[in-house]
């Protein structure tokens, strides 16, 4: 059976979160858009883990169910949280954000409690801790073998292993000798596998796609799919399937130019630019004569040593729109107007498997008899690709627009 998991997620504990980030809403969230396996996210966080234990009921394979619900209208939970280690090393102050699985709540009690000897864990579902990461990655395996790390959105610029602003050239040194622990990298919202398959040195890790949702629509905005028995699902298989990608059959994406950090630029500049660009600037912006925030594309660019990416043995990957943005665009509204939210509620209630089923699923004849025409051509545009980008930069959103025949010929008559 195919299983749709997504891991990194934040909590109504996190800072700048939705209050609908409960295990309720998440759960029913999850169901609409056919997420079968959620990350909790935040168990680090008092409150937080206080909610799990309450709520949630073991399963004895590593994976948890809501309680006081049947089975079937249940999704599986997974232990998941952040942690953003802030300190000094060979001279730079680094912030990295590292993305941590754990086995059980026994185990997540124990990491807890070694953690809250020397930390607050009180003040943010993703806790900020002046500890170097090599050690915290350390102390979570001392805790539990079983214990899972993987940097989180691996090119971001302030907060990530190879961000422009705070990271490293490689995880050997962050990590030193303990980089034999790291399997796999997150790619975060402003890369997409291609773009990683670009450097040779990352071939050996494998690539995972999340939300890293701050509220409940965005969850599963990218995700990760994998093929397992439903007598053989547990959190071993799924993280040996990360570690292998052994049954890890493909991730979705973003496009990469919609994240906030693909090209370079500044925001109170209103200025974006090319790689290229930057360079011949040397890095200075022709408004402020600040540097630029250097974006993930020219990040890459840099450590990068193939022309063109090369995916090895690698999990594939699809790239989507979300169905919200995709009717939007199709009655030419914002996505937040409620006609926009009535259409897609009132659609992926006719699915099987919700938002995923007409994203990914469904042949444009099944989907012509839960949607109007004009929806059904924007999912399939978007599955084709036929779209304009225009990309994001420092902290800015880009944009994806989906090429319907009108604006196929406004846009190419403004190109020829
Ligand atoms: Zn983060
Ligand atoms: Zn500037």
């Amino acid at each position: 059976m195919r299983y749709i998991a997504d891991f990194h997620l934040h909590s109504k504990y996190s800072r700048a979160t939705s209050r609908e980030m409960d295990l309720r809403h998440l759960n029913q969230w999850a169901k609409l858009k056919g997420i079968d396996i959620l990350g909790t996210g935040d168990f680090t966080h008092p409150l937080w883990f206080k909610e799990l234990e309450e709520k949630l009921t073991p399963l004895g394979n590593g994976l948890y169910q809501l309680k006081d619900i049947s089975k079937k209208s249940s999704i599986y939970f997974i232990l998941t949280t952040e942690i953003s280690c802030i300190y000094k090393k060979s001279g730079k102050t680094r912030r990295i954000h590292l993305l941590v699985f754990a086995p059980n709540l026994e185990v997540v009690r124990k990491l807890n409690q070694r953690l809250e000897k020397n930390y607050n864990l009180h003040s943010d579902g993703r806790p900020i801790l002046g500890i170097d990461a090599k050690e915290l990655l350390k102390i979570i395996l001392d805790v539990s073998p079983e214990n899972f790390v993987v940097p989180a959105h691996a090119w971001t610029p302030w907060y990530a292993i190879f961000g422009s602003k705070s990271g490293f050239d490689s995880l050997e040194e962050c990590f030193g000798e303990m980089a034999l622990e790291i399997y796999a990298l997150e790619t975060g919202l402003s890369s997409d596998p291609p773009m990683n398959w670009r450097w040779s040195y990352l071939d050996k890790y494998t690539l995972i796609s999340n939300s890293d949702a701050h509220s409940p629509e965005n969850l599963g905005r990218e995700a990760n799919v994998f093929e397992f028995s439903d007598k053989e699902i547990s959190y071993q298989k799924i993280i040996e399937s990360i570690k292998t990608r052994k049954n890890f059959v493909f991730t979705i994406e973003f496009f990469p130019e919609e994240g906030k950090y693909y090209l370079d630029g500044h925001r109170d500049c209103q200025i974006s630019l090319l790689p290229k660009e930057t360079k011949k600037l040397k890095g200075i912006c022709p408004v402020c004569g600040r540097p630029l925030t250097i974006g993930v594309l020219h990040r890459i660019d840099d450590l990068a040593d193939r022309e063109a990416p090369r995916q090895g043995g690698a999990p594939g990957f699809k790239s989507i729109i979300p169905l919200k943005e995709i009717i939007a665009q199709t009655y030419g509204v914002k996505k937040t107007a409620k006609k926009v939210k009535e259409k897609y509620l009132e659609l992926i209630k006719k699915t099987e498997k919700g938002e995923f089923s007409a994203l990914l699923d469904l042949e444009e004849k099944e989907l012509l008899k839960i949607a109007s025409p004009r929806i059904v051509q924007g999912i399939i545009k978007a599955r084709k690709g036929e779209i304009a980008k225009s990309a994001g930069y420092d902290g800015v959103y880009g944009e994806i627009k989906i090429l319907f025949e009108e604006s196929k010929r406004v846009f190419q008559e403004k190109i020829f």
